[in-house]
Parts: C-alpha cells; structure tokens; sequence
C-alpha cells in the first residue's frame, strides 16, 4: 500500500509519541507481525505496522487523523506479537491522546464519545457499567433510538444487566483515574 508523508520541517511527530508511550520506535524492522494479528487491520487505511513506518518516516500530525486510533479496539495484540517488544498499543493510545489534544479532524463516527463514556463508568463504578454507558453515548451522539432493536434479546440472553455491578475495585478505580488528571495537568 503506498503511504503518503508531507515533508516536516521538524522530526515529525515520533519524538512525542515515544515520549507518552515509553516505546522505543527506532528498534522496528518492518516485519509486519503486528498488522497480521491486528484484528482491525483489513478495515483500515494504515494497519499498525505502516503506523509504524509512517512515525519513521517523519510524519507531522496528519497521522492524528488515520483511522485506525478509532477502529482500534485495544486488544494489545500488535504489543504481544511484536518480536522487537515494542507496546504498539501504547503507541496507539499515545496517537489517539494527541488527536483529541490537537482537535484531530478526521475521527470515525463517535468513537471519541464512546471511549469518554466508557472511561467515565470504569471511573464511577470500577468496572464497566453497560447501561450508564449507553445512556451517556446516546444522550451525547443523540442517536436514542439507534440499536434499540437488538435491546430485549441481549437482556434476555444476559448479555446486558440493568443494574450496575458492585464487584469493581471502585477505590482503585479512582485513584488511577485521579493520578492520570494530576499528570495531564502536570503536562505530563
Ligand atoms: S511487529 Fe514490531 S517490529 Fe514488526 S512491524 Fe510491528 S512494530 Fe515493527
Ligand atoms: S491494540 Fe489496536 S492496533 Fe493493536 S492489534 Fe489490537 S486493534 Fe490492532
């Protein structure tokens, strides 16, 4: 697949990006294991090792718009496949930060609003609450009536519960959501 790079006057964007992530770039060979275990990687643009590549070559903060920070479900497989030990996930939550840092114009649909409302129930609850979840992302994408169909069957198949679990750590919870509000406004 061709990659496209506008010229930087700078080095691009890759000295941010290893900062956040703590990976060391400059160690990847290419070998592409990460694209094939990528679950998304056939619907994207650029799969994580063309990322990769694209970090390489300098890109400045047009890669804050590839598709993939929003696709990317997380899974951390690219980290675990990568022979050289590089947390390509890391790299990934690195990117998506400095998207919505820089306004990133191009993000899919409202992933952006899923991954806030989700955040915000792991942070209230300790674990993932699906309805809080589905209300927050609804009320914010005011889309209420979207996927309402499939509602009764995940209940009944117990794949949703109405109330929230009490299981989670919720003390722990708090605290890691606290100490990473301490570093952003640390600039950290
Ligand atoms: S698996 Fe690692 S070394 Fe191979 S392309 Fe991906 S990041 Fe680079
Ligand atoms: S963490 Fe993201 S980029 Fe890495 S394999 Fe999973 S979906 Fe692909």
């Amino acid at each position: 697949m061709a990659i496209t790079i506008k010229k930087q006057k700078s080095g691009g964007i890759i000295d941010e990006v290893q900062k956040i992530s703590g990976a060391d770039l400059s160690v990847c060979f290419q070998c592409k294991k990460c694209s094939s275990g990528c679950p998304v990687s056939k619907l994207v643009k650029y799969p994580p090792s063309e990322i990769m590549r694209r970090l390489h070559l300098k890109a400045g903060k047009e890669i804050l718009e590839s598709d993939i920070l929003w696709v990317c479900v997380s899974c951390e497989t690219c980290s675990q496949r990568c022979p050289m030990g590089i947390d390509v996930a890391a790299v990934m939550d690195a990117l998506r930060k400095l998207a919505l840092e820089n306004g990133a114009s191009k993000q899919e649909g409202n992933v952006p609003l899923f991954n806030k409302a989700f955040l915000k129930t792991v942070e209230i609850f300790g674990r993932s609450y699906d309805m809080a979840m589905i209300a927050a992302y609804k009320a914010g994408s005011r889309k209420f009536m979207a996927d309402t169909e499939k509602f009764p069957t995940m209940l009944k198949k117990r794949k949703i519960s109405l109330l929230p679990s009490f299981k989670g750590d919720r003390k722990t919870a708090k605290r890691i959501f606290q100490m990473a509000k301490l570093k952003k406004g640390a600039g950290k």
